[in-house]
């Protein structure tokens, strides 16, 4: 049946009413969150096509993600019966490449030009720095990067750029050569969709006639997060008679760090002559309790063109707050609270699991999967499945087995190293021709490539050598400062969070040693006993070798998975498995940011604490305050039903344990309105909430109190003196000591590296010559001596 729009209109409020049918003229609705302002903007198109006030040509809706795009032409389509599929809706990127693809020839790009991401734009502007033969040192890449984005979205091509001193003259001449080459090459970055479609409409005033005839109404959504170079773009499209609607909320401007500018709400009113000023005042999403919490937080920001909020839910069930002893624990407490909605017939979707930092999301997830329950992670990938992740596991794979082509293939030449695609594909000729791994090819491929490729291969050598006899933990933090991941991802503009979740590998691996039960030597001691999170140091003389203690040895050779081996098919396992399959029901985890404009039945907060959220970065000044405050205002008014907030007195966070004192942002939560699920202010005397607030009122912040649990960095074990050495191997049983050759039937000829445990449970490291290290229980492992 065709809806008729008194059906499209019904359940609407008068100022929505109002709103979904004002004349063609440009309206700013200024409205919080959940007052329904994007349901108002998708019912207006709705409207305008079923009334015949338009046509789906004559409509374009700007959204922030594609994700929000794909619902509202699902929403669409569910309301009417036409083929949304042409109409202009999806983000500004997506619009701008649809009109470059139409216009291609009068922007001046090859047909079939193509985009580059934030890593190919990165090699091209390398190559520039290079062919210009600047000093990288003083012309950082990632730096040069920026400074062509900021430039591009200031709307300045190189010849409008201010030149106030030599380097920015050069840096100019830098952003001039990486034009010339993207235009060579037909290939263009995010920014340039923007800067090219808006010079286009600029210069040509017949093509931006035709536009601005043909969309009669533009609509955005989530205006106060739009930048300068956008509302530009914006007032290109339209014209004087185009009906602008932008629908936002001051409150909710969540990325002036990237440069969105909330002023231009102020603009868009004086300069579009904005006639209607539309307040949405009602909330329909969140029940009392939760818009009061929302309602009390954010009237401790200052900078606010001010908003009120009400339901007519009624008050609806407390926000309920748990104090953890640890994320660990956290983890532990949200799975089974979730586990329960569930049980009480809450679908896993309508459960949502916020937190600040990427990061934290590994806890979660892994508490998750250990529970076999199905989650999804939204707005960034599963901790496993990261590119930074990848990169490090390939690194780790290497060590443990050098022939690994497809991860020699992933970082060979990451960081750079000067091995370009022609060379790779030699190298891959000659380990085909010759049935050998790439590895075992080096040898074949000649010139400076060739050069490069024998150097990582002693790169990988000196790592496997240097961490021999290393904790898991160790290896992880050698690798990670040898590759020259960390220092790459240093220079990057968006590296912290890269880096964060690399040093959170070090605590996935420490966590996985110390479930598994690996080397009683390097095992983080339970909360109560030492601290959180400490680790034992190796009693002295003892060797700091992690070995397995409790895997079964493989029967026929005598192999135990090193702890290194077990992490890694632990790590293949974890990323591959159960992520939610398409459509299947799922728990929902993503970070504040990409929560904007979803709403939930069930919401988690998790990780409230002093440093985190609000974010350490962000402590510093009051703007970096009110914009953390706005995010928290963004995660509360998510729910529908039911919030819960979480904090945790210790945190393993960036590979070290960090003390925590509760989130301000608890404290400015009406208290009448809160149900507390553990004792309210359990353990806030303590000693680390004393520590941690003069450390912040010196003014070092964490800084000096994080590693406060860590121990002592570990020595590589020195060799035994021999006499003592085969006095032990007596000991023991098996009459083998470190460094003595053996033979085994199956791996060949290898010399120990490490020797551990007595009688049954002895084990030996062994040096394989074309296994490379094997751990052996010496019990099953038939080892011959050699010499
Ligand atoms: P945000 O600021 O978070 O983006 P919003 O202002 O865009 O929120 P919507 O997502 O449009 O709000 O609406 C919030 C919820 O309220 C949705 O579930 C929507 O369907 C519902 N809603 C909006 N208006 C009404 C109404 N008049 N009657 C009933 N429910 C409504
Ligand atoms: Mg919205």
């Amino acid at each position: 049946a065709r809806p008729d729009a008194q059906g499209l209109l019904r359940g609407l409020n008068p100022e929505q009413l109002a709103a979904v049918t004002l004349p063609d003229e440009p309206a700013l609705i200024l409205a919080g969150a959940g007052s329904g302002k994007t349901r108002v903007l998708t019912t207006r198109i709705a409207w305008l096509l079923q009334t015949g006030r338009v046509s789906p040509g004559g409509v374009m809706a700007v959204t922030f993600t594609n994700k929000a795009a794909k619902e509202m032409l699902t929403r669409l389509g569910a309301m009417l019966p036409v083929n949304v599929r042409g109409m202009w809706i999806g983000t500004f990127h997506g619009l701008c490449n649809r009109f470059l693809r139409a216009h291609w020839k009068a922007a001046g790009l090859p047909q079939s030009f193509q985009i580059l991401d934030s890593g190919d734009q990165l090699s091209a502007v390398k190559r520039v720095i290079k062919a210009m033969q600047l000093d990288e040192e003083r012309f950082v890449p990632k730096q040069v990067t920026w400074f062509i984005a900021d430039a591009k979205e200031n709307g300045q091509r190189p010849k409008d750029v201010p030149v106030r001193d030599g380097q920015t003259q050069t840096l100019v001449q830098v952003y001039q050569a990486y034009e010339d080459q993207c235009q060579r090459e037909g290939v263009v970055d995010f920014a340039e969709l923007m800067l090219r479609t808006y010079e286009l409409l600029r210069d040509d005033a017949l093509l931006r006639e035709h536009y601005r005839r043909r969309f009669r109404h533009i609509l955005v959504d989530e205006f106060q997060d739009t930048n300068r170079l956008q509302y530009a773009w914006l007032k290109m499209f339209a014209g004087p008679d185009t009906a602008v609607l932008a629908v936002g909320d001051d409150d909710q401007s969540i990325y002036a760090f990237r440069g969105a500018q909330v002023g231009n709400m102020a603009d868009f009113e004086r300069e579009f002559r904005v006639g209607h000023l539309i307040k949405l005042e009602t909330n329909y999403r969140s029940s009392g309790h939760i818009l009061d919490a929302a309602n009390a937080l954010i009237a401790h920001n200052s900078r606010r063109l001010g908003k009120t909020l009400r339901t007519e839910a009624g008050h609806g069930e407390p926000v309920r707050v748990q104090e953890n002893a640890s994320d660990f624990n956290e983890a532990q407490w949200l799975l089974e609270e979730a586990q329960q909605l569930h049980r009480q017939g809450l679908p896993r979707r309508e459960i949502a699991v916020l937190y600040r930092s990427n990061a934290q999301s590994r806890v979660i997830e892994s508490a998750l999967f250990n529970a076999g329950i199905p989650y999804r992670v939204y707005g960034g990938l599963r901790f496993f499945e990261r590119a930074e992740i990848k990169h490090a596991l390939a690194y780790l794979r290497l060590i443990e087995n050098c022939h690994d082509d497809t991860s020699y293939l992933r970082v060979v030449n990451f960081p750079t190293r000067g091995i370009g695609a022609r060379t790779l594909e030699q190298l891959q000729d000659a380990a085909r021709q010759s049935g050998r791994s790439l590895w075992q090819s080096v040898g074949a491929v000649g010139g400076k490539g060739g050069a490069n490729l024998i150097a990582f291969n002693a790169l990988v050598d000196s790592m496997r050598n240097a961490t021999l006899g290393l904790t898991l933990r160790e290896i992880i933090e050698h690798m990670l400062q040898r590759s020259g991941l960390v220092d790459f991802y240093r220079t990057e503009k968006e590296g912290t969070d890269r880096i964060e979740n690399l040093e959170e590998l070090v605590n996935a691996a420490e966590a996985f040693v110390t479930q598994e039960g690996f080397g009683k030597d390097a095992v983080a001691l339970p909360v109560d006993e030492h601290g959180p999170g400490q680790i034992a140091a190796p009693r002295p003389g003892e060797p700091p070798a992690v070995a397995p203690v409790d895997l079964t040895p493989d029967a026929e050779t005598g192999e135990i998975m090193s702890p290194l081996a077990a992490f890694l098919t632990h790590a293949a396992l974890e990323a591959g498995d159960n992520q939610a399959q398409a459509g299947q029901d799922a728990v929902q985890l993503m970070t504040v940011h990409s929560a904007k404009g979803l709403e939930f039945d069930a919401v988690f907060i998790t990780g409230l604490e002093e440093g985190l959220f609000p974010h350490e970065n962000a402590m510093s000044d009051a703007d970096g305050l009110e914009e953390e405050r706005r995010l928290m205002y963004v995660a509360i008014t998510r729910a529908r039903q039911r919030l819960y907030l979480s904090f945790s007195q210790t945190r393993m966070l960036h590979g070290q344990t960090r003390y925590n004192v509760k989130s301000r942002f608890l404290d400015e939560l009406p208290e009448d309105g809160l149900k507390w699920l553990t004792p309210r202010n359990q353990g806030f005397g303590s000693g680390f909430a004393r520590d941690y607030q003069q450390a912040w009122q010196r003014g070092s912040g964490l800084g000096s109190m994080v590693g406060a649990g860590r121990a002592a960095p570990v020595a590589p074990p020195a060799p035994l003196p021999r006499a003592m050495a085969e006095a032990q191997a007596k000991a023991a049983g098996h009459g083998l000591r470190v460094g003595q050759g053996v033979f085994h039937s199956k791996f060949g000829e290898g010399v120990i590296v490490t020797l551990e445990g007595a009688g049954d449970d002895a084990r030996a490291q062994v040096r394989f010559g074309r296994h490379g290290l094997k751990w052996l229980a010496l019990s099953v492992a038939k080892l011959t001596p050699i010499e």
